[in-house]
Protein backbone atom coordinates (compact mmCIF):
# COMPACT_ATOMS: atom_id res chain seq x y z
CA UNK A 1 0.00 0.00 0.00
CA UNK A 2 2.88 2.47 1.04
CA UNK A 3 5.08 2.68 -1.86
CA UNK A 4 7.93 5.15 -2.37
CA UNK A 5 6.80 8.44 -0.92
CA UNK A 6 8.79 11.92 0.14
CA UNK A 7 8.43 13.54 2.77
CA UNK A 8 7.32 17.18 2.08
CA UNK A 9 7.26 18.80 6.00
CA UNK A 10 6.03 18.82 9.19
CA UNK A 11 3.17 20.33 10.62
CA UNK A 12 2.12 20.62 14.47
CA UNK A 13 5.48 18.00 14.63
CA UNK A 14 3.97 15.64 12.43
CA UNK A 15 6.25 14.43 9.27
CA UNK A 16 3.63 14.85 5.83
CA UNK A 17 4.43 12.88 3.00
CA UNK A 18 3.27 12.11 -0.25
CA UNK A 19 2.86 8.72 -1.68
CA UNK A 20 4.42 8.50 -5.45
CA UNK A 21 1.19 7.95 -6.62
CA UNK A 22 0.06 11.20 -5.38
CA UNK A 23 2.24 13.10 -8.74
CA UNK A 24 -0.02 10.80 -11.37
CA UNK A 25 -3.09 11.81 -9.73
CA UNK A 26 -2.55 15.35 -9.18
CA UNK A 27 -1.54 15.82 -13.30
CA UNK A 28 -4.92 13.54 -14.36
CA UNK A 29 -7.26 16.00 -11.81
CA UNK A 30 -5.25 19.45 -12.89
CA UNK A 31 -5.67 18.54 -17.06
CA UNK A 32 -9.21 17.40 -15.78
CA UNK A 33 -9.73 20.50 -14.29
CA UNK A 34 -8.79 22.56 -17.17
CA UNK A 35 -10.40 20.86 -19.61
CA UNK A 36 -13.52 21.14 -17.31
CA UNK A 37 -12.78 25.02 -16.66
CA UNK A 38 -12.09 25.56 -20.73
CA UNK A 39 -15.19 23.92 -21.68
CA UNK A 40 -17.81 26.20 -18.86
CA UNK A 41 -15.94 29.16 -19.49
CA UNK A 42 -14.99 29.22 -22.91
CA UNK A 43 -14.55 33.02 -22.64
CA UNK A 44 -11.30 32.37 -20.29
CA UNK A 45 -7.50 32.48 -21.99
CA UNK A 46 -5.41 28.97 -22.00
CA UNK A 47 -3.40 30.13 -19.84
CA UNK A 48 -6.70 31.12 -17.26
CA UNK A 49 -7.72 27.59 -17.87
CA UNK A 50 -4.30 26.42 -16.63
CA UNK A 51 -4.38 28.34 -13.52
CA UNK A 52 -8.02 27.64 -12.52
CA UNK A 53 -6.99 23.45 -13.16
CA UNK A 54 -3.73 23.91 -10.81
CA UNK A 55 -5.72 26.10 -7.90
CA UNK A 56 -8.29 23.48 -7.92
CA UNK A 57 -5.77 20.92 -7.40
CA UNK A 58 -3.77 22.57 -4.86
CA UNK A 59 -6.75 23.02 -3.14
CA UNK A 60 -8.09 19.51 -2.72
CA UNK A 61 -4.80 18.73 -2.18
CA UNK A 62 -4.92 20.93 0.99
CA UNK A 63 -8.33 20.09 1.58
CA UNK A 64 -7.35 16.25 1.88
CA UNK A 65 -4.72 17.25 4.23
CA UNK A 66 -6.54 19.17 6.18
CA UNK A 67 -8.96 16.49 6.80
CA UNK A 68 -5.89 13.70 7.76
CA UNK A 69 -4.76 16.63 10.29
CA UNK A 70 -7.96 16.74 11.89
CA UNK A 71 -7.09 12.51 11.99
CA UNK A 72 -3.60 13.24 13.81
CA UNK A 73 -4.77 16.38 15.81
CA UNK A 74 -7.33 14.40 17.60
CA UNK A 75 -5.23 11.67 17.84
CA UNK A 76 -2.35 13.63 19.47
CA UNK A 77 -5.05 15.14 21.89
CA UNK A 78 -5.99 11.71 23.30
CA UNK A 79 -2.37 11.25 23.78
CA UNK A 80 -1.67 8.47 20.67
CA UNK A 81 1.59 8.98 19.11
CA UNK A 82 0.99 9.83 15.43
CA UNK A 83 3.56 8.57 13.20
CA UNK A 84 3.37 10.25 9.84
CA UNK A 85 0.48 10.98 7.26
CA UNK A 86 0.78 10.15 3.70
CA UNK A 87 -1.38 11.60 0.83
CA UNK A 88 -1.78 8.91 -1.75
CA UNK A 89 -4.22 8.14 -4.21
CA UNK A 90 -7.91 8.96 -2.79
CA UNK A 91 -6.97 10.33 -0.03
CA UNK A 92 -4.57 10.26 2.72
CA UNK A 93 -3.25 7.77 5.48
CA UNK A 94 -2.21 9.18 9.10
CA UNK A 95 -0.62 6.61 10.76
CA UNK A 96 -0.81 6.15 14.55
CA UNK A 97 -1.26 3.24 16.50
CA UNK A 98 -5.20 4.51 17.30
CA UNK A 99 -6.29 0.37 17.23
CA UNK A 100 -3.83 0.79 21.10
CA UNK A 101 -6.88 2.40 23.08
CA UNK A 102 -9.94 1.23 23.40
CA UNK A 103 -13.52 1.53 20.96
CA UNK A 104 -14.14 5.18 21.88
CA UNK A 105 -10.86 7.13 20.74
CA UNK A 106 -11.12 5.15 17.54
CA UNK A 107 -14.71 6.24 17.18
CA UNK A 108 -13.90 9.80 17.73
CA UNK A 109 -10.59 9.71 15.48
CA UNK A 110 -12.00 8.13 12.37
CA UNK A 111 -15.44 10.50 12.93
CA UNK A 112 -13.62 14.19 12.66
CA UNK A 113 -12.36 13.38 9.14
CA UNK A 114 -16.04 13.26 7.44
CA UNK A 115 -16.61 16.14 9.77
CA UNK A 116 -13.68 18.12 9.03
CA UNK A 117 -14.13 17.44 4.93
CA UNK A 118 -18.16 18.01 5.83
CA UNK A 119 -17.07 21.70 7.25
CA UNK A 120 -14.44 22.77 4.15
CA UNK A 121 -17.81 21.49 1.97
CA UNK A 122 -19.86 24.16 3.76
CA UNK A 123 -17.24 26.80 3.99
CA UNK A 124 -15.69 26.75 -0.23
CA UNK A 125 -19.64 26.33 -0.61
CA UNK A 126 -20.28 30.23 1.78
CA UNK A 127 -17.22 31.79 0.21
CA UNK A 128 -18.43 30.53 -3.53
CA UNK A 129 -21.89 31.76 -2.98
CA UNK A 130 -21.52 35.27 -1.39
CA UNK A 131 -18.07 35.70 -2.97
CA UNK A 132 -20.35 35.73 -6.43
CA UNK A 133 -20.44 39.20 -7.03
CA UNK A 134 -16.70 39.77 -6.13
CA UNK A 135 -14.96 36.63 -7.77
CA UNK A 136 -14.77 36.16 -11.25
CA UNK A 137 -17.71 33.71 -12.13
CA UNK A 138 -14.72 30.92 -13.16
CA UNK A 139 -13.23 31.38 -9.78
CA UNK A 140 -16.26 31.11 -8.24
CA UNK A 141 -17.14 28.00 -9.99
CA UNK A 142 -14.31 26.49 -9.05
CA UNK A 143 -14.53 27.05 -5.59
CA UNK A 144 -18.15 25.58 -5.76
CA UNK A 145 -16.77 22.88 -7.50
CA UNK A 146 -14.35 22.09 -4.61
CA UNK A 147 -17.39 22.40 -2.12
CA UNK A 148 -18.61 19.25 -3.88
CA UNK A 149 -15.39 17.88 -3.98
CA UNK A 150 -15.10 18.15 0.04
CA UNK A 151 -18.70 16.81 0.01
CA UNK A 152 -17.82 13.72 -1.76
CA UNK A 153 -14.96 13.30 0.07
CA UNK A 154 -16.66 13.38 3.43
CA UNK A 155 -19.47 10.47 1.69
CA UNK A 156 -16.58 8.44 0.27
CA UNK A 157 -14.67 8.45 3.77
CA UNK A 158 -18.40 7.32 5.55
CA UNK A 159 -18.43 3.91 3.11
CA UNK A 160 -18.43 1.53 5.55
CA UNK A 161 -15.25 -0.10 4.49
CA UNK A 162 -12.05 -0.73 6.31
CA UNK A 163 -9.80 1.34 6.61
CA UNK A 164 -12.21 4.25 5.42
CA UNK A 165 -13.42 6.13 7.81
CA UNK A 166 -16.42 4.74 7.90
CA UNK A 167 -15.25 0.99 8.37
CA UNK A 168 -13.12 2.27 11.49
CA UNK A 169 -16.39 3.24 12.73
CA UNK A 170 -17.47 0.31 12.33
CA UNK A 171 -14.84 -1.72 13.67
CA UNK A 172 -15.41 0.20 16.75
CA UNK A 173 -18.78 0.05 16.81
CA UNK A 174 -18.75 -3.69 16.40
CA UNK A 175 -15.45 -3.78 18.41
CA UNK A 176 -17.20 -2.04 21.94
CA UNK A 177 -20.13 -4.27 20.88
CA UNK A 178 -18.10 -7.88 21.22
CA UNK A 179 -14.98 -6.88 23.14
CA UNK A 180 -12.68 -8.50 19.95
CA UNK A 181 -10.37 -6.29 18.07
CA UNK A 182 -9.53 -9.23 15.80
CA UNK A 183 -13.07 -10.35 15.11
CA UNK A 184 -14.04 -6.20 15.12
CA UNK A 185 -11.22 -5.95 12.13
CA UNK A 186 -12.26 -9.58 10.26
CA UNK A 187 -15.72 -8.18 9.68
CA UNK A 188 -14.81 -4.10 9.03
CA UNK A 189 -12.83 -5.68 6.75
CA UNK A 190 -14.43 -7.80 4.58
CA UNK A 191 -16.96 -4.87 4.48
CA UNK A 192 -13.88 -2.95 2.93
CA UNK A 193 -12.69 -5.46 0.45
CA UNK A 194 -16.67 -5.87 -0.99
CA UNK A 195 -17.28 -2.43 -0.85
CA UNK A 196 -13.78 -2.13 -3.15
CA UNK A 197 -15.00 -5.29 -5.09
CA UNK A 198 -18.47 -3.43 -5.73
CA UNK A 199 -16.18 -0.20 -6.90
CA UNK A 200 -14.25 -2.56 -9.59
CA UNK A 201 -17.47 -4.12 -10.63
CA UNK A 202 -19.15 -0.63 -11.77
CA UNK A 203 -15.87 0.44 -12.68
CA UNK A 204 -15.83 -2.30 -15.11
CA UNK A 205 -19.47 -1.69 -16.15
CA UNK A 206 -18.69 2.44 -16.51
CA UNK A 207 -15.99 0.74 -18.93
CA UNK A 208 -18.28 -1.21 -20.67
CA UNK A 209 -20.60 1.76 -21.35
CA UNK A 210 -17.72 3.20 -22.71
CA UNK A 211 -16.86 5.93 -20.28
CA UNK A 212 -12.86 5.21 -20.51
CA UNK A 213 -11.18 7.65 -17.61
CA UNK A 214 -14.23 7.29 -15.25
CA UNK A 215 -14.32 3.16 -15.33
CA UNK A 216 -10.10 3.03 -14.93
CA UNK A 217 -10.68 5.53 -12.27
CA UNK A 218 -13.17 3.42 -10.14
CA UNK A 219 -11.51 0.15 -10.81
CA UNK A 220 -8.62 1.45 -9.66
CA UNK A 221 -9.95 3.10 -6.09
CA UNK A 222 -11.88 -0.50 -5.97
CA UNK A 223 -8.72 -2.63 -6.20
CA UNK A 224 -6.40 0.06 -4.19
CA UNK A 225 -9.28 -0.62 -1.24
CA UNK A 226 -9.53 -3.78 -1.56
CA UNK A 227 -5.77 -4.61 -1.07
CA UNK A 228 -5.74 -2.32 2.00
CA UNK A 229 -8.26 -3.64 3.74
CA UNK A 230 -6.59 -6.89 2.92
CA UNK A 231 -3.20 -5.81 4.48
CA UNK A 232 -4.79 -4.10 7.03
CA UNK A 233 -6.18 -7.06 8.51
CA UNK A 234 -2.79 -9.65 8.04
CA UNK A 235 -1.13 -6.68 10.12
CA UNK A 236 -3.25 -6.98 12.57
CA UNK A 237 -3.13 -11.19 12.39
CA UNK A 238 1.15 -10.56 12.66
CA UNK A 239 0.59 -7.93 15.25
CA UNK A 240 -1.31 -10.90 17.10
CA UNK A 241 0.89 -13.70 16.88
CA UNK A 242 3.51 -11.61 17.79
CA UNK A 243 2.04 -10.80 20.72
CA UNK A 244 4.34 -11.64 23.97
CA UNK A 245 7.07 -12.52 21.28
CA UNK A 246 10.13 -10.40 22.11
CA UNK A 247 13.10 -9.46 19.94
CA UNK A 248 15.54 -11.72 20.84
CA UNK A 249 13.34 -14.51 19.72
CA UNK A 250 13.05 -13.38 16.38
CA UNK A 251 16.34 -12.13 16.15
CA UNK A 252 19.43 -13.81 13.81
CA UNK A 253 21.90 -14.04 16.81
CA UNK A 254 25.00 -15.52 15.15
CA UNK A 255 26.91 -12.20 14.42
CA UNK A 256 30.19 -11.95 13.68
CA UNK A 257 31.94 -8.62 14.55
CA UNK A 258 34.21 -7.27 12.10
CA UNK A 259 37.26 -5.47 13.64
CA UNK A 260 37.30 -1.70 12.31
CA UNK A 261 41.07 -1.76 11.05
CA UNK A 262 40.12 -4.20 8.94
CA UNK A 263 40.19 -3.89 5.14
CA UNK A 264 37.22 -4.00 3.23
CA UNK A 265 38.68 -6.51 0.85
CA UNK A 266 39.15 -8.98 4.18
CA UNK A 267 35.85 -8.25 5.18
CA UNK A 268 34.00 -9.58 2.07
CA UNK A 269 36.60 -12.23 1.82
CA UNK A 270 36.49 -13.86 5.43
CA UNK A 271 32.77 -12.64 6.30
CA UNK A 272 30.35 -11.69 3.73
CA UNK A 273 31.36 -14.65 1.35
CA UNK A 274 31.83 -16.81 4.15
CA UNK A 275 28.83 -16.02 6.17
CA UNK A 276 26.19 -14.98 3.84
CA UNK A 277 24.75 -12.65 6.36
CA UNK A 278 23.62 -8.71 4.71
CA UNK A 279 25.60 -6.84 7.57
CA UNK A 280 28.45 -7.27 10.49
CA UNK A 281 28.53 -5.02 13.62
CA UNK A 282 31.88 -3.39 13.41
CA UNK A 283 33.23 -3.79 16.94
CA UNK A 284 35.95 -1.87 19.12
CA UNK A 285 37.08 -2.49 22.37
CA UNK A 286 33.86 -4.94 23.28
CA UNK A 287 31.36 -1.78 22.02
CA UNK A 288 29.70 -2.26 18.41
CA UNK A 289 30.35 1.38 16.96
CA UNK A 290 28.37 0.48 13.91
CA UNK A 291 27.56 -1.64 10.61
CA UNK A 292 28.92 -2.84 7.90
CA UNK A 293 26.83 -3.45 4.96
CA UNK A 294 27.03 -5.10 2.16
CA UNK A 295 25.25 -2.53 0.53
CA UNK A 296 27.88 0.20 1.98
CA UNK A 297 30.94 -1.99 0.62
CA UNK A 298 29.55 -1.43 -2.66
CA UNK A 299 29.25 1.53 -2.55
CA UNK A 300 32.99 2.23 -2.62
CA UNK A 301 34.74 0.98 -6.32
CA UNK A 302 36.10 -2.41 -6.08
CA UNK A 303 39.43 -1.59 -6.71
CA UNK A 304 39.89 0.41 -3.64
CA UNK A 305 38.83 -2.45 -1.61
CA UNK A 306 42.34 -3.34 -0.56
CA UNK A 307 43.05 -0.22 0.91
CA UNK A 308 39.30 1.33 2.33
CA UNK A 309 38.92 0.61 5.87
CA UNK A 310 35.88 -1.11 7.36
CA UNK A 311 35.68 2.21 9.78
CA UNK A 312 35.28 4.10 6.55
CA UNK A 313 32.38 2.54 4.93
CA UNK A 314 30.26 1.45 8.24
CA UNK A 315 27.55 3.02 9.12
CA UNK A 316 27.33 4.28 12.17
CA UNK A 317 25.95 2.53 15.44
CA UNK A 318 23.98 6.24 15.95
CA UNK A 319 21.97 6.26 12.49
CA UNK A 320 20.68 2.84 13.48
CA UNK A 321 17.04 1.48 14.82
CA UNK A 322 18.27 -0.06 18.05
CA UNK A 323 15.80 -2.09 20.57
CA UNK A 324 16.59 -3.87 23.99
CA UNK A 325 16.81 -7.84 23.75
CA UNK A 326 13.83 -8.03 25.74
CA UNK A 327 11.63 -5.23 23.25
CA UNK A 328 8.28 -6.56 22.22
CA UNK A 329 7.90 -7.40 18.98
CA UNK A 330 4.78 -6.23 18.08
CA UNK A 331 6.12 -2.67 18.47
CA UNK A 332 9.33 -3.77 16.59
CA UNK A 333 7.97 -4.57 13.44
CA UNK A 334 6.20 -1.03 13.18
CA UNK A 335 10.15 0.13 13.54
CA UNK A 336 10.82 -2.48 10.51
CA UNK A 337 8.70 -1.12 8.49
CA UNK A 338 9.43 2.68 9.49
CA UNK A 339 12.93 2.48 8.87
CA UNK A 340 15.11 3.65 5.80
CA UNK A 341 17.75 0.97 5.98
CA UNK A 342 14.30 -2.54 7.01
CA UNK A 343 16.36 -3.24 9.30
CA UNK A 344 16.60 -3.03 13.18
CA UNK A 345 19.55 -3.91 16.04
CA UNK A 346 19.49 -5.97 19.08
CA UNK A 347 21.92 -4.12 21.48
CA UNK A 348 22.38 -5.19 25.24
CA UNK A 349 25.11 -2.77 27.03
CA UNK A 350 26.52 -1.07 24.16
CA UNK A 351 27.18 -4.63 22.21
CA UNK A 352 24.95 -5.46 19.40
CA UNK A 353 24.30 -8.97 20.17
CA UNK A 354 21.56 -9.61 16.96
CA UNK A 355 19.96 -8.24 13.67
CA UNK A 356 16.36 -8.79 12.48
CA UNK A 357 15.72 -7.82 9.23
CA UNK A 358 11.96 -8.75 7.36
CA UNK A 359 13.43 -12.38 6.18
CA UNK A 360 14.44 -12.65 10.04
CA UNK A 361 10.57 -12.76 10.69
CA UNK A 362 9.37 -14.26 7.55
CA UNK A 363 11.80 -17.10 8.88
CA UNK A 364 10.36 -16.90 12.52
CA UNK A 365 7.17 -16.96 11.18
CA UNK A 366 7.56 -19.92 9.24
CA UNK A 367 9.03 -21.80 11.88
CA UNK A 368 6.08 -20.50 14.14
CA UNK A 369 3.54 -21.30 11.79
CA UNK A 370 3.05 -24.78 12.28
CA UNK A 371 3.14 -25.21 16.27
CA UNK A 372 -0.48 -23.26 15.60
CA UNK A 373 -2.24 -24.47 12.82
CA UNK A 374 -5.03 -24.15 14.60
CA UNK A 375 -5.04 -20.04 14.98
CA UNK A 376 -6.46 -19.49 11.07
ZN1 LIG B 1 -10.21 10.06 7.12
Amino acid sequence: MFGTSWRVGRIAGIEVRIDSSWAVIALLITYSMYRQVSILYPELSGGGAVALGILATVLFFGSVLVHELAHALVSQARGIRVQDITLFLFGGATRAKVDSRGPGDEFVIALVGPLTSGLLAALFGVVAGLGGDVLSTPLAGTLGYLAWTNLLLAGFNLVPGFPLDGGRLLRSAIWKATGSLGRATRIASAAGQAVGWLLVASGVAWLLAGDLAGGIWFAFIGWFLVQAARSSYQELQLQQLLRGVEAEDVMAGDLRPIPPGLSLQDAVDDYFMRYGHGAFPVEEHGKTIGLLTLRGVRQVPREQWPTHRVRDAMVPLGDQVVVAPDARMDGVVGKLQDGEAGRVLVAQNGEVVGIITPSDLTRWLRRRQPLEGSTR
